[in-house]
């Protein structure tokens, strides 16, 4: 089973509990104002990288990443683009004892029988999802991120459903994504989930401009700074207020 593959950070420490072998998959159908991932977009292009291979080399670093907690995260890009991969992968994660983590958007989540029955197999091999929740307002979800959120707020539903454990991700954008009202339905939507294990506000930064340059975009947030400490955890009292932590 072959995988489109952007990259590979093995010693990640913030995509998941412990120590992560982080692989950002290839291919989103979002775009995002303030992706730093620029460069993972397109679909079908990437590194081509078997199951094996991946497992190859996530082995050696194994003792480090047991001794912490860690395990493996796919990130991307949206990994769940690639679900067959995903499943094998996973596969070979659990009958080595690995703690196994995705990084979704949920972007290209679907109600039709096909991605759920796909969908649904790869839940059996997934320990934590790391749910990224971009904006609750429908209209300034697709200004952001060039898509509406319905079908987001649907996956988040389904997850909870489901009893999948989540730690809900937003990112915080000075003027886009920080509105206290906004901030506040956010918070009043994730209280309904059943299955939040953490909530994490990612203050926005400009790390990732450099790729919208080299691929000769414009990058839309470029007079946008990074938000105040304060305003952080403002941003985290109100996506936390109603949230009961499984
Ligand atoms: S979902 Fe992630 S990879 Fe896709 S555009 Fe948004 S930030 Fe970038």
């Amino acid at each position: 089973m072959i995988g489109n593959i952007h990259s590979i950070e093995t010693l990640g420490t913030v995509d998941g509990p412990g120590i992560r072998y982080i692989i950002f998959t290839q291919g989103c159908l979002l775009r995002c104002q303030f992706c730093h991932n620029a460069d993972t977009w397109e679909i079908g292009t990437g590194k081509q990288m078997t199951v094996s291979e991946i497992i190859d080399d996530l082995k050696t670093y194994l003792p480090f990443i047991e001794a912490s907690g860690g395990g493996i995260t796919v990130s991307g890009g949206e990994p769940l683009l690639q679900i067959p991969f995903l499943i094998a992968l996973f596969k070979e994660c659990r009958k080595l004892g690995i703690h196994t983590t995705i990084d979704s958007s949920g972007g290209c989540y679907s109600t039709n029988a096909h991605f759920q029955e796909q969908f649904e197999e790869l839940l059996e091999y997934t320990d934590l999802i790391l749910m990224d929740l971009k904006h609750i307002d429908k209209e300034k979800h697709k200004k952001l991120t060039g898509l509406t959120n319905e079908h987001i707020l649907a996956f988040a539903r389904h997850l909870s459903d489901k009893n999948v454990p989540v730690w809900v991700r937003h990112v915080l954008v000075p003027g886009t994504t920080d509105a206290p009202a906004d901030l506040e339905q956010l918070g009043k939507f994730i209280g309904t989930l059943k299955n939040v294990k953490k909530v994490e506000v990612l203050p926005y930064h400009k790390l990732g401009v450099y790729k919208w340059e080299a691929l000769g975009l414009e990058y839309p947030l470029k007079d946008v700074e990074p938000p105040s400490e304060a305003s952080v955890e403002q941003a985290y009292e109100l996506l936390t207020a109603e949230v009961e932590y499984i």
